[in-house]
């Protein structure tokens, strides 16, 4: 085994899943799904919200769908999610339902995160199983890939915007002018 197989790290794997999405227009998170024990991968994925139509194609729901699927396994007991950012409700719902051991979260989400945030789903007593949480894993890198996601897109939408403006006076000139 080279050092750098024996030296894997799962949210790296995330982080790079992230980029892709980025690439494509998903807003960018990634997730990654490892047995426990072994250390070995059972599904990566990225948010495919907007390829797919799905609202629910967050990055975390296709890699616990993939490896339940694959497994033909309801419940990934032992299984760890690794994910660069902090999981929406339907997500840390989903990772309660499947069991899974260990949850690994990059950036925090204030606005739409449900773990450290908002209803904290693990910590409600309709909540069955709850797994160990270790938030902040490579917080910076993770925020980073966000913020440069959303402020391009904010940028887009000004130009955008912008344009429409222009479009709009020019049709006023021109109906003065005809006038
Ligand atoms: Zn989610």
């Amino acid at each position: 085994m080279t050092e750098a197989a024996s030296k894997f790290d799962p949210m790296a794997l995330a982080l790079a899943e992230a980029a892709k999405a980025a690439a494509v227009g998903e807003v960018p998170v990634g997730a990654v799904l490892v047995e426990g024990a072994s250390g070995k991968v059972l599904a990566s994925a990225h948010n495919r919200v907007e390829e797919l139509a799905d609202p629910t194609a967050h990055a975390e729901m296709l890699a616990i769908r993939a490896a339940a699927g694959r497994l033909g396994l309801k419940r990934l007991t032992g299984a760890d999610l690794y994910v660069t950012l902090e999981p929406c409700p339907m997500c840390a719902t989903a990772i309660s339902f499947a069991r899974l051991r260990r949850l690994y979260f990059g950036a925090y989400d204030p606005k739409g995160g449900g773990v450290d945030h908002g209803p904290r789903i693990f910590q409600q007593p309709t909540c069955h199983h709850r797994p160990e949480v270790i938030g902040g894993l490579r917080e910076s890198e993770a925020g980073l890939l966000l913020r440069g996601f959303f402020e391009a897109r904010r940028k887009d939408r000004a130009r955008e915007m912008e344009r429409d403006s222009a479009i709009h006076c020019r049709d006023m000139e021109a109906w003065t002018w005809e006038r």
